[in-house]
């Protein structure tokens, strides 16, 4: 039977750069969750829903239909046909995705959704997220949890959000601010009731602090492998 691997973690843990590598190496499929909350989360935006309103949001969330391409060398999203991968990493999504995402309605189609995907997977599926190990699939066959400080964290998102992976760390007000941001997302997505961000009881957490995005892969691998 195809291996189905659940990555979660906080963001600037390398979580998707470790999972589409490991995924483009093992011949699997690859799945982005974050990215189809922030893709619902620009669609609410873009269609004037009040996102501050829960009931607003859930009466909106069964509307636009996503589709994720899951091709690790090539990963998309749509969102009625508009194709979205850009804009979802723009500053007013980042800022808006959590308190869209801890809507239950929109949890609940969006769960569904990354199910039937995981299950159409023929070669096997890595998904990465923050509730993948303890609530989309709890039955996945190797769950890993991906930490690093928050320091690190937030020099490694300036790097990306600058558009410089790999690059020297931004200066110290920028990765300060990114910092905050990053705790308040944090705090939110690990505050609200439904499937909170959270380590499943089964998963092998990894420390990627002191390591590479190399030997985070190599030591994701391995536990595959196992
Ligand atoms: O991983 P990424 O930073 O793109 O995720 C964006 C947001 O989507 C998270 O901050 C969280 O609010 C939400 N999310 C979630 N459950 C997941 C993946 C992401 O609630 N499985």
């Amino acid at each position: 039977t195809p291996v189905v691997v659940a990555i979660d973690g906080p963001s600037g843990t390398g979580k998707s750069s470790t999972s589409k590598a490991v995924a483009a190496r093992m011949g699997m499929r690859y799945l982005d969750t974050g990215a189809q909350y922030r893709a619902i989360t620009w669609w609410m935006l873009h269609a004037g829903v009040d996102i501050d309103d829960p009931r607003a949001v859930a009466a909106a969330a069964g509307k636009p239909s996503i589709v994720s391409g899951t091709d690790p060398l090539a990963p998309s999203i749509t969102i009625d046909g508009t194709d979205v991968a850009a804009p979802i990493r723009g500053e007013r999504v980042t800022g808006a995705v959590s308190a869209v995402s801890a809507v239950p309605e929109v949890r609940t189609l969006i769960t569904d959704l990354q199910r039937s995907i995981a299950a159409e997977a023929d070669g096997g599926i890595v998904v990465e997220g923050r509730d993948i190990g303890t609530t989309v699939l709890p039955d996945a066959d190797v769950k890993i949890f991906l930490t690093a400080s928050p320091e690190v964290r937030a020099a490694r998102r300036s790097a990306e959000v600058s558009g410089r992976a790999g690059a020297p760390a931004a200066g110290g007000a920028d990765v300060a601010a990114t910092q905050a941001a990053l705790l308040r997302r944090d705090a939110a997505d690990s505050g609200r009731k439904t499937s909170p961000l959270a380590k499943a009881g089964d998963a092998t957490e990894v420390d990627t602090s002191e390591l590479t995005l190399e030997q985070v892969i190599e030591c994701v691998v391995t536990l595959i492998e196992e």
